[in-house]
């Protein structure tokens, strides 16, 4: 295991950079037509942090845009290369978390492994896995839900 879960990220053009002081405590993967169009992707590996252990350079040129659905999920990619960085949602008052895509992270770092597959119906290609799927916008919300408040209060050994 490393020793430090401190870690830098630099997107492809070098001009967005933030750090994380705590490992990622879930991950799951989004099949929504929003990652999939942010992403050029069929679909999203993503990990999950509490927003307060993500940090972003003061001046950074990290661009947010807030898409419908997710309600309330800001999506930060980079002003220049247009490289998704974060995404940060309000799950309550005063608790945000933040979604890193895995494809961020450098191959060398640990990452839990994945723990759902969500909006399943809009996937372009199925999946077979025996994880979890869920379809729906309804009980993908609430899947996600539960497994932010279940992972993110579980042995916060690291809040
Ligand atoms: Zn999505
Ligand atoms: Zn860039």
């Amino acid at each position: 295991m490393p020793t430090s879960t401190n870690q830098t990220f630099n997107c492809s053009c070098g001009k967005s950079a933030l750090g994380i002081t705590s490992r990622p405590f879930a991950r799951f993967v989004c099949h929504c037509t929003i990652c999939q169009s942010v992403y050029s992707a069929p679909f999203a590996d993503i990990t999950l942090l509490w927003a307060k252990n993500v940090s972003l350079p003061d001046a950074h040129n990290i661009q947010f845009k807030k898409y419908r659905r997710p309600p309330a999920l800001s999506r930060g990619t980079c002003g220049s290369c247009g490289l998704p960085l974060v995404g940060f949602l309000a799950v309550a008052p005063l608790l945000r978390m933040a979604f890193i895509p895995t494809q961020n992270y450098p191959e060398s770092y640990v990452l839990p492994p994945v723990s759902m597959h969500i909006f399943y119906h809009s996937r372009t290609a199925d999946v077979s896995d025996y994880l979890p799927k869920y379809s729906g916008y309804l009980r993908s919300q609430l899947a996600l839900t539960k497994l932010v408040f279940g992972a993110g209060f579980s042995g916060a050994a690291d809040a």
